[in-house]
């Protein structure tokens, strides 16, 4: 049996429970979570978030790329059209034993500088090896981006794979704050 047909009988022994349920387009925290894409940093498992309260946005390393910043600018305009509030809350997550960090070496500058869009000279200062500092490094990519609403308010936090802890490192704080 492939995993689909799997997934698609685990859907259909739920779809009484979520027929039930009465979701607005608005997440009830509303907050989005950018993560990375690995199976064991699953926010709905790691942080508790349930169907509705968040939006997810997930790649490898949960990383502030070009293509996340356009995401948000996107979503700012659906959230401008319908009309909401600003403050919402993002939460940058990164992870110890991240995937990601085994791309360290100099063979994958290249790659990494595509991936990110900065010149390879650059990737070091990307940390991809140290979620405490590639967090830090994603917060200012945001704040200098001006993309992205001021009204934004951003954290960044380090969950750790083997203690299942997660710890802020940068506090929520509006993008338009001085650091
Ligand atoms: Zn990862």
């Amino acid at each position: 049996m492939f995993v689909t047909e799997t997934l698609l009988k685990r859907n259909a022994e739920r779809i009484d429970h979520l027929s039930k349920r009465t979701l607005t387009l608005t997440p009830a925290l509303r907050a989005l979570v950018l993560t990375c894409a690995d199976h064991r940093v699953d926010p709905a498992h790691v942080l508790g978030l349930d169907l509705g309260e968040a939006v997810i946005l997930g790649n490898p390393g949960g990383r502030v790329t070009p293509a996340v910043i356009q995401d948000l600018a996107v979503l700012a305009v659906i959230a401008m059209i319908e009309g909401l509030d600003p403050g919402f809350e993002l939460i940058v997550v990164h992870h110890t034993d991240c995937g990601l960090s085994r791309l360290g070496g100099p063979e994958h500058a290249e790659m990494l500088a595509r991936y990110f869009r900065v010149p390879a000279a650059e990737v070091p200062s990307k940390h991809v090896t140290d979620p405490w500092a590639s967090v830090k490094a994603d917060l200012e990519v945001l704040r200098a981006n001006p993309l992205i609403p001021r009204t934004l308010i951003a954290s960044g936090v380090v969950y750790d794979i083997k203690s299942g802890r997660a710890e802020v490192v940068c506090a929520p704080a509006p993008l338009g704050a001085k650091a």
